[in-house]
């Protein structure tokens, strides 16, 4: 579903990214795992243009996102993003939230847009939460929210940065639970997380990234119980 060839990113003379080539198949969950700085927020950025690439390709679904005459509009619908601090409109309520882009980008009725929104808040486990602005809820729950309002754009895949690093420990599982929920749907996604037990029971597939290389890919059973590289092994060391 994902093709990447030879992706580099760089600021200036600092190279962030330096010659990604891998592919991602539908439905597959990665978990991408690595260092600080090692450029894991810089290839999600990539991935759905919040970065253009400095050189290499990124094919999404058979359409060349990287070209010139790419529609960046809608290849932000098709694949959604969450990030570690969730970004909700504090001026709108829940619902509001959720329905603004559908009805604002995807033209949908309100009342389509509100069906969706009730859905996807119940698949969430806040439909209660519809009427509250967004000072009202915790950090996990807020989390909760800014993943349904991606979901509410129907994307194809979809793309965490850190989701659960800025909350306090107890709401860490009610977040990674729905994440799992749509692991387990099948979408197709890409999750940068330090949470190694869900990376292991989760994902289908591990990118060890290091240095703005894609060091080491590999099923969890087997990155988690035998890295093939030492940058790897010492990462594992210290995080685990
Ligand atoms: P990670 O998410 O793995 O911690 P990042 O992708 O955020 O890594 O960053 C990788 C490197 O790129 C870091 O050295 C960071 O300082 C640098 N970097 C990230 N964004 C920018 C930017 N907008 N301008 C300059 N340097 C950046
Ligand atoms: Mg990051």
């Amino acid at each position: 579903m994902i093709k990447i060839e030879g992706l580099t990113k760089s600021y200036g003379k600092h190279e962030v990214l330096r010659g990604i080539t891998t592919t991602v198949e539908r439905g597959e969950v990665v978990a991408v795992i690595g260092p600080s700085g090692s450029g894991k927020s810089t290839f999600l950025r990539c991935l759905n243009l919040l970065e253009i690439p400095s050189s290499g390709r990124i094919v999404f679904d058979g359409i060349d996102i990287t070209a010139r005459s790419a529609d960046l509009m809608r290849i932000r619908q098709r694949i959604g993003m969450v990030f570690q601090h969730f970004h909700l409109f504090p001026h709108m309520k829940v619902l509001d939230n959720i329905t603004f882009a559908p009805m604002r980008v995807k033209g949908l009725s309100r009342e389509k847009a509100v069906e969706l929104a009730m859905e996807l808040l119940e698949r969430v486990g806040l439909k209660d939460k519809a009427d509250v602005y967004p000072s009202r809820l915790s950090g996990g729950q807020k989390q909760r929210i800014a993943i349904a309002r991606s979901l509410a754009m129907q994307p194809d895949a979809m793309l965490f940065d850190e989701p659960t690093s800025a909350l306090d420990p107890e709401m860490v599982k009610e977040v990674l639970s729905v994440i799992r929920d749509l692991a387990s749907s099948g979408m197709t996604m890409l999750v940068v997380t330090h949470e190694m037990k869900f990376a292991r029971e989760a994902a289908s597939q591990i990118y060890f990234m290091d240095e703005g290389r894609l060091v080491e890919k590999a099923r969890p059973e087997s990155f988690f119980a035998k890295p093939q590289s030492e940058r790897a092994a010492r990462f594992l060391e210290r995080v685990l």
